[in-house]
């Protein structure tokens, strides 16, 4: 039997940190990410989870799996089309599966009055609530990618392979900033260049910059205020949204790579990645590609 490898190589330059293949939760940087909050949940002594995402949310479905694996109470406070919800495969599925309490906001500047009332009805019921903000957007989840470079840098120093360049996509900025942090207490050198999959790179590198400061203020790492680095030229229009080649690119991920690239993250990213390195003629760099996770958005697709 082969060791379980988390970094596979692609070719003679690029490798991929295997986060799609994260063990618990669903896998994938939401998965990774929920393990860490539970830490804070399991310390906090609280029984009662509340959270929100989309229709087809990775992070909600890693809560889902988490709430239902310790019998926790939980409310998914969800946007978006609740017909398709209704309907729909991978994460929907999941989350339809899992027991949990789901309910919809009507748009999205209600979601926090709704996941707000939905704590105070917990805490009024007897229960210990715990609130989590969407994507897992917090100090645990950036955590969660500060400890991952500590099992990339195990990797590197034992395979003598330090990547110049690591690529993935952005959201809400935590795995990115989780990265940075990481970098700083763990490693050198290391550029990293997040792929914005929704927002404009003027706010998500204000986004992801503040929080690398905040993560390491609130672990003690010596912050070396590296450059934060967030394109905004692959984002098709938006969140969710993709051109052919994206499109092309996850219909044949399977066949060329070995793993699943999904239209929303990683295939966004992994577009993005190839296309940066080619125009800025990096092909002689060593690079890694995060693979963030998205199975279950491929599965939906
Ligand atoms: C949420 C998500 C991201 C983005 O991570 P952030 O920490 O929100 O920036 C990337 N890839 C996948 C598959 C995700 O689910």
């Amino acid at each position: 039997m082969k060791n379980f490898r988390l970094i596979t190589k692609l070719n003679e330059n690029i490798s991929v940190f295997r986060d799609d293949l994260y063990p618990f939760l669903g896998g994938g940087n939401k998965g990774r990410k929920m393990d860490i909050i539970a830490e804070d949940i399991f310390k906090k002594g609280a029984n009662a989870l509340v959270t929100t995402g989309g229709i087809q949310s990775n992070h909600c479905r890693a809560v889902a799996v988490f709430a239902a694996q310790y019998r926790m109470k939980c409310t998914l406070v969800l946007h978006g089309d609740q017909q398709k919800f209704h309907i729909e495969s991978g994460n929907a599925k999941v989350m339809r599966d899992s027991g949990v309490n789901i309910i919809f906001a009507k748009n999205a500047n209600e979601i926090g009055d709704v996941m707000d009332a939905e704590m105070k009805e917990y805490s009024k019921k007897g229960f210990n609530p715990y609130y989590i903000w969407g994507g897992g957007h917090t100090f645990e989840g950036g955590k969660a990618y500060i400890s991952a470079i500590k099992e990339l840098e195990k990797f590197c120093c034992k395979n003598n392979w330090y990547p110049d360049y690591i690529f993935h996509a952005s959201g809400t900025g935590s795995t990115q900033s989780g990265i940075l942090a990481g970098l700083d207490k763990y490693m050198q050198d290391t550029k990293v260049i997040g792929i914005s999959v929704g927002r404009k790179t003027e706010q998500a590198t204000k986004v992801v910059g503040e929080f690398y400061k905040e993560l390491c203020n609130y672990y003690n790492i010596k912050f070396s205020n590296r450059e934060v680095i967030v394109l905004d030229d692959y984002l098709c229009g938006g969140y969710g949204m993709y051109n052919d080649e994206i499109k092309e690119l996850s219909q044949n991920s399977i066949k060329e790579f070995g793993f699943t690239l999904d239209t929303c993250y990683t295939a966004k990213a992994f577009y993005g990645m190839k296309d940066f390195i080619k125009r800025n003629d990096l092909e002689n760099k060593k690079v890694l590609f995060w693979h963030t996770g998205g199975i279950f958005n491929y599965l939906a697709e």
